[in-house]
């Protein structure tokens, strides 16, 4: 095997050239807050299917990751890709931490702030930016998940107030979060309401027996005549644009935060491969592992690639949701499959939480599927290019 110095990928795309000060300054302190918060635990968490979000919260909040590009009310200001690239760091100790910070940034947070009215705006967001209080999304029901528009939860006017029933499945954080955005059925369209977890009638359930994002909590909600006053609605959403707009946001996060766990895995393969020895030579060192190593190294830099051209988009404002729909599928794709080839490079070693590959590919699988699943990214695009819907 050459002595040559190895690159790593990021080197091998210039990924640095790419990036401004600021970016780069946010991207070593988010790396280092990982490699010393997160990684030293994180397979523990997994195993034990626990995430401490309480105690993690408020240093999320002091680096700013959470409405990290949304301004003023206690927020970073940032660009849309420094958040990308924060969000890169963080999934590449695990998309657990970053589902996390995607929830209560771009779903909760971007809610308040897309649709709601300035109060809402002055009384959650400086306390959520901070990590003091925490939210989660309720758009998943059981009977529907790509078809969130089927739901069935209603509210209802009586009075002045409202009055919330039916049930959420799926809902990160849900146990945990002070505050929830729930969507409802109305005599006006699917709207917004914030719902305080301590509301009469408001349960939550932890979900149990999941193979994937085991450091991340899920729950199931339901809302028995919960009783909420005329404020508690949203203003500005209406319809199910109001939901997707903030799965938009999420979904921009997941362009980036997906090739940060597939950078990790194909780190962590590259090595193990340079220090596993097999029929008496490296394993790094066989033609076999090396087209493995190049053609995820490729993948991994498109991906990268594509998540930075769609971050400038979005700073510059003109990034479509056809656009985002492109990077989720790609890059969501292309990590699993990264990371299951890796953990074909690391042999039995790879199925062990010793090591990140198989943890990360069975994470990827959630992110795979929620924030709209490769499918429905595939019929968005398909519709975007043909002017035909094929939802139906
Ligand atoms: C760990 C985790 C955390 C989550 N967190 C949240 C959260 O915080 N808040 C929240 O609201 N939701 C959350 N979700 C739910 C997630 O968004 C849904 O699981 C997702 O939208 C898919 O819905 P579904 O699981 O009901 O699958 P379904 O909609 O039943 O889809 C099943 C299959 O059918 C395919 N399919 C669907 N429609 C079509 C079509 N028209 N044509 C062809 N194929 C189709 C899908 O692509 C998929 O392969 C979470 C999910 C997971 C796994």
């Amino acid at each position: 095997m050459s002595e040559a110095k190895a690159l790593t990928v990021d080197e091998l795309f210039a990924i640095d050239s790419l990036l401004q000060p600021e970016e780069r300054e946010i991207q070593q302190t988010v790396r280092k807050f990982a490699a010393e918060h997160i990684r030293p635990h994180i397979a523990d968490w997994f195993e034990n299917a626990t995430f401490p979000v309480k105690e993690l919260a408020p240093e999320f909040g002091k680096l700013g990751l959470f409405g990290m590009h949304l301004e003023g009310y206690g927020c970073a200001g940032t660009s849309a890709t420094a958040y990308g690239i924060a969000c890169m760091e963080i999934e590449a100790a695990d998309s657990g931490a970053r589902s996390m910070i995607s929830v209560q940034g771009s779903l909760a947070m971007t809610a308040i702030y897309k649709y709601g009215s300035e109060e809402q705006k002055q009384q959650w967001l400086p306390r959520m930016a901070a990590g003091e209080v925490l939210g989660c999304f309720g758009l998943t029901e059981p009977d529907f998940g790509s078809n969130p528009g089927g739901m069935r939860t209603r509210a209802r006017r009586d009075g002045s107030d409202w009055v919330l029933n039916g049930s959420k499945m799926w809902i990160t954080n849900g146990t945990v979060a002070d505050v929830a955005i729930v969507w409802a059925q109305t005599d006006d369209k699917i709207r917004g309401f914030i719902v305080p977890t301590d509301s009469p009638g408001f349960q939550a359930h932890e979900m149990h027996k999941k193979l994937s994002l085991r450091a991340s909590i899920t729950a199931e909600l339901s809302f028995d005549d919960i009783r909420l006053p005329e404020d508690a609605m949203l203003p500005d959403a209406r319809g199910l644009a109001g939901p997707l707009g903030c799965l938009s946001e999420a979904r921009f996060g997941i362009i980036f935060g997906s090739m940060g766990a597939a950078r990790d895995c194909l780190q962590a393969a590259i090595e193990y491969a340079q220090t596993r020895e097999v029929f008496d030579k490296p394993l790094a060192a066989y033609q076999l592992t090396q087209a493995k190593i190049a053609d995820m190294a490729v993948e991994l830099g498109k991906g990268q690639l594509l998540a930075l051209h769609l971050g400038r988009l979005k700073d510059q404002d003109k990034l479509r949701p056809e656009q985002v729909s492109v990077g989720k599928l790609n890059n969501t794709r292309e990590a699993i499959e990264i990371a299951r080839t890796c953990r074909t490079i690391l042999g039995a070693n790879g199925i062990t939480l010793e090591y990140p590959v198989l943890r990360h590919a069975n994470n990827l699988e959630s992110v795979l599927t929620y924030e709209g699943t490769a499918e429905v990214h595939q019929l968005v695009i398909g519709q975007a290019l043909t002017g035909s819907s094929a939802f139906r």
